[in-house]
């Protein structure tokens, strides 16, 4: 990323006492070098810094609905020696796109895309910096549009926002400065969602209950019941026990590596690239226990906690017309063993060797908190045409009884009987 360099001579202004004259070596070596600095700053005819006035900039709402962010600052500029004439100075924002998958390998075209969001021009003709005025403040803002995507760091494509600002002189001499402008998105969190699972061809039917919004730190509910657990007949009944439940949260990215104009022919064409993915798992847990089953009424039901595990940096939900998606998936199993008893003496169970693992899967919508944060446009009053009929909406979540979210499988782990015959059935 050789020419996203982040700026280091304008930020090393620190002033040095040059009368310590008896310094150790280190010191003294180090003393030289920030010399060696200042004085090669010396040579930029301006020192460019910026002042944000706006909080971080944070979008709230799903792309289509989000209303964007505010952001505000001054350009600060000081001459460095001498008063200076500047021809123009411009600032840009920045997306820069980056693959870790490029079609060719090494090429830096390839691996990362530069795009121009917008640009300040902040004057028109020729300006005079004096230097004995010191540091003049050029005051910007922008509202940045709501549907870009946030900055997103996965695990093989990133995107990231600069505000980049370069001065020139009316002798041709460039100055420049990047700043990271890190955009995050958080969605509201509505009601719970309710999802109910069915496994043909057994009678089970799973009802699961999900926060709408989950967030890549801290934990969350996992509401489940699950009925037709017991099949009675005339004299005796059949009943499903639930021995293992696992939940896994799965992270899924996907990226279209595009190809520079040398590497089009790589791929086809320009315009063409090679999309790639990229999936793994951000949490599980294996659950032995903590439910509660009662096979009168033929239901088992039970709360648990899970979380993303916060060390793998997970990534908020993000989906980027460059082609970099990112989505995350819950994922039940519940492993369940079949054991008979007679009508009369239900508690009499015996194991009928019968073990199923039933599969389904929900989308988790992940995003950043909002915290402390309200959209720009929350702090002002309403216009009674912007008031919405209804509360926002999410994306659809998977219609209810959809089989193709479920699987029913033969159970082909260890032995989940042997332990039945002293298990005891006060649950
Ligand atoms: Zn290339």
């Amino acid at each position: 990323m050789d020419h996203i360099r982040r700026p280091t001579l304008p930020m090393l202004g620190k002033k040095h006492t040059s009368d310590k004259a008896s310094k150790d070596r280190s010191q003294s070596k180090d003393k030289h070098a920030k010399d060696g600095f200042r004085a090669h700053a010396q040579l930029k005819p301006v020192k460019l810094n910026l002042s944000m006035e706006s909080p971080p900039a944070l979008f709230i709402d799903p792309p289509q609905q989000s209303t964007g962010a505010l952001i505000s600052g001054r350009l600060q500029v000081t001459p460095n020696a001498g008063d200076v004439v500047m021809n123009s100075i411009v600032m840009y924002l920045e997306c820069t796109t980056t693959t870790k998958r490029p079609v060719q390998d090494r090429c830096r075209e390839c691996m990362v895309n530069v795009t121009d969001l917008y640009e300040w021009k902040f004057f028109s003709k020729p300006k005079t910096f004096d230097a004995t005025n010191g540091m003049l403040e050029l005051p910007f803002s922008h509202l940045i549009p709501g549907h870009i995507p946030a900055t997103t760091h996965g695990q093989i494509g990133s995107i990231d926002y600069w505000l980049h600002v370069r001065a020139m002189t009316n002798d041709g001499i460039e100055t420049e400065f990047r700043r990271e402008l890190v955009i995050s998105r958080a969605l509201r969190s509505v009601n719970d969602k309710n999802s109910v699972r069915i496994f043909p061809p057994t009678n089970l039917s799973l009802n699961v209950t999900l926060p709408s919004v989950v967030y890549p730190i801290g934990d969350f509910p996992i509401l489940c019941r699950m009925t037709g657990i017991t099949t009675k007949r005339d004299e005796t009944q059949t009943r499903w026990r639930l021995r293992k439940l696992t939940w896994r949260i799965e992270e899924h990215e996907t990226m279209i590596s595009a190809a520079c104009a040398l590497h089009a022919h790589k791929v086809g064409g320009e315009g063409k690239g090679v999309q790639h993915q990229y999936d793994r798992e951000v949490g599980s847990e294996d659950l032995k226990q903590g439910w509660k089953t009662n096979f009168d009424d033929g239901q088992v039901e039970g709360e648990f906690t899970a979380a993303i595990d916060s060390a793998k940096h997970p990534q908020c939900d993000v989906e980027a017309p460059n082609g970099l998606k990112i989505s995350h998936n819950l994922i039940l199993e519940l492993v369940i063993a079949e054991e008979w008893a007679p009508n009369k003496k239900p508690q009499q169970s015996t194991p009928t060797g019968a073990a199923r693992v039933l599969r389904t899967q929900f989308n988790l919508n992940v995003s950043d908190r909002s915290g402390m944060g309200i959209s720009w446009d929350d702090e002002m009053p309403p216009m009674y045409e912007d008031v919405p009929a209804s509360p926002p909406q999410y994306p659809a979540s998977p219609p209810h009884y959809q089989d193709d979210h479920t699987s029913v499988m033969n159970y082909e782990g260890d032995d989940i009987h042997e332990d039945l015959e002293g298990l005891s059935l006060a649950n």
